[in-house]
């Protein structure tokens, strides 16, 4: 914490600040350890404050043993403002993407005299590399990922429901330690495989289907994110065919991945592939992003995006092609960015398209 307290400080001066208010759970939590519901983080140049109300103070202390904790009996702005008050600060950073209108307009009366500024991505920046202890929980909540999958892979069978199947998976990470489902699980069967988001519904798997499983666990706060299409009973050759070429731009993308590379660089190796093969119109989002205390977050593998791979950064690589009305495939492993290439975290496997 201290480290990432002082690579966030580095950043003051370049934005213009004396102070920054943080307010976005996640980043309360990169910086501080507290995993409180409410609270919020005040950082000077030499002060680190945690702000929260009674029912969390003894929490905080115990949590976040470098910040000094102050009960918030009033409101957020006027606590705020006594810390300015009394360090004579009067530029105040906040993070402009997790404050209301209200909270921003309140702030703005409350603290006389004070230059508010909104300000962007602060914290995100430094989040988007991660450390040795944050690559560990995303390595576990990968690993409870692929064990749950393989747990209930005998289950998936003409007869069962999408939302049976989703359930079973969510109670398999729950039992390996997760805290949860990393989002609303998708298992999209048949026809449904064409939505590239098509959350489990009460649809039975038929014989032939294409099912496409996209979740993820929650582990620590950290997640992970995987997807895989498989055939129930039977394949035919238009969906091994479709599923050959999702494949070959999932690896190819995965190939290309490595510290230098432009970002936009591994979404055109995975676009490149579908696109030759006539489907480009077919891959309507982006290849991959980032994950982390978040399920989406900076890089994002996308043509726009024209970030430089660097070590540390973990992305999903998750390319698919949804044909309306017949279904769709997509593959989805989240990988750890190193100098010469990268780690595939995810360990199941995905060579097979047919499930008996
Ligand atoms: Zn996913
Ligand atoms: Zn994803």
């Amino acid at each position: 914490m201290p480290d990432r307290i002082s690579r966030l400080r580095g950043l003051f001066e370049p934005a213009g600040i004396d102070a920054f208010y943080v307010t976005n759970p996640e980043n309360r939590y990169y910086l501080s350890g507290f995993s409180g519901s409410t609270g919020a983080l005040l950082l000077t140049h030499e002060h680190s404050y945690l702000l929260t109300d009674f029912r969390y103070t003894a929490q905080a202390a115990l949590e976040s043993p470098e910040y000094r904790v102050i009960e918030v009996a009033g409101t957020y702005a006027e606590a705020i403002f006594r810390i300015l008050e009394k360090n004579r600060l009067v530029r105040l950073g906040l993070e402009g993407d997790h404050q209301t209108c209200n909270q921003y307009f309140n702030l703005g009366k409350v603290c006389e005299g004070v230059q508010i500024k909104p300000l962007r991505d602060k914290v995100e920046q430094l989040r988007v590399i991660k450390d040795e202890s944050e690559i560990g929980l995303i390595e576990k909540a990968v690993s409870i990922a692929d064990h749950a999958f393989e747990q209930i892979l005998p289950l998936v069978k003409p007869g069962i429901s999408e939302r049976d199947i989703a359930l079973e998976l969510e109670y398999a990470m729950r039992r390996m330690g997760a805290e949860g489902a990393a989002f609303k699980i998708i298992a999209a069967s048949g026809v449904r495989s064409a939505l590239p988001h098509g959350v489990a519904s009460s649809k039975t798997i038929a014989a032939g289907d294409l099912v496409t499983f996209d979740f993820g666990a929650v582990y620590q706060g950290y997640h992970s994110d995987i997807t895989r299409t498989v055939a129930v009973s039977s394949t035919n050759l238009r969906q091994k065919e479709i599923y050959k070429i999702v494949l070959e731009a999932q690896v190819s993308a995965i190939a290309a991945i490595k510290a230098g590379v432009r970002a936009s660089d591994v979404d055109h190796a995975a676009r490149s592939i579908i696109e030759n093969k006539g489907y480009g119109e077919c891959f309507g989002h982006s290849t991959g992003h980032g994950l982390g205390l978040n399920i989406h977050e900076n890089p994002r593998l996308a043509c726009r995006d024209d970030t430089v791979l660097e070590p540390g950064m973990v992305v999903t690589v998750e390319p698919g092609i949804y044909i309306r009305n017949w279904g769709g495939v997509r593959i989805e492993d989240t990988v750890l960015v190193e100098n010469n290439g990268c780690r595939i975290l995810t360990k199941t496997p995905k060579e097979k398209l047919l499930v008996l």
